[in-house]
């Protein structure tokens, strides 16, 4: 079968820096992604997921397969959604359903922030797709919207290894943080992908 592999990050490991640091992104992305990864792979051989594309898998699973395939899927999403020069504010079509959807694109930051600050234990906050609007959504644990074929646009990871080493128990101030690594380039280009499947 061909095996799922950790894919290449469009940005160096020590490129977030200081908003994530390269020591939380070797854990991070070389070591619990990595780990994911390859249990997923070990646990789907010579099942019925082993032919399937991460997302199905995700989508038609549950117990140990869900966990890695979702987390896997999470992580990726959340990794390719940040950049080393990031497009700092969303324009167009993305602006405008933010603010029809929040008001503005600052009070928007809040309330995910804020969503993501109240997920109790490890989880992630998630901007997803609702018609011409968006929503925030918390999840728990390895939770996705795509379970439920809903199409998110943004995330964030909010398990403690995500920010422990940087900003120890202060989960906040990594949320501050990390609006200045997300890529809002890659995040209208999610959107615009949404809105052409509808
Ligand atoms: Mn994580």
């Amino acid at each position: 079968m061909k095996k799922h592999e950790l894919p290449p990050l469009p940005y160096k490991l020590g490129a977030l820096a200081p908003h994530i640091s390269e020591k939380t992104m070797e854990y991070h992305y070389g070591k619990h992604l990595k780990t994911y990864i390859d249990n997923l792979n070990n646990l789907i051989e010579g099942t019925k997921f082993e032919s399937m594309p991460l997302d199905e898998i995700v989508k038609k699973s549950d117990g140990g397969v869900f966990n890695n395939a979702a987390q896997a899927w999470n992580h990726i999403f959340f990794f390719e959604g940040l950049a080393h020069k990031p497009k700092k504010e969303p324009e167009g079509l993305l602006l405008e359903s933010i603010e029809l959807s929040f008001g503005s694109f600052g009070s928007m930051k809040e309330q995910l922030s804020k969503a993501a600050a109240a997920q109790f234990g490890s989880g992630w906050a998630w901007l997803v797709v609702k018609g011409e609007e968006l929503e925030i959504v918390t999840t728990s644990n390895a939770g996705t919207p795509i379970k439920e074929g809903r199409i998110p646009v943004l995330c964030i990871d909010v398990w403690e290894h995500a920010y422990y080493l940087d900003y120890q128990n202060r989960r906040a101030e990594f949320l501050s943080s990390i609006w200045e690594v997300i890529d809002w380039q890659r995040i209208e280009d999610r959107f615009s992908v949404a809105l052409l499947g509808k």
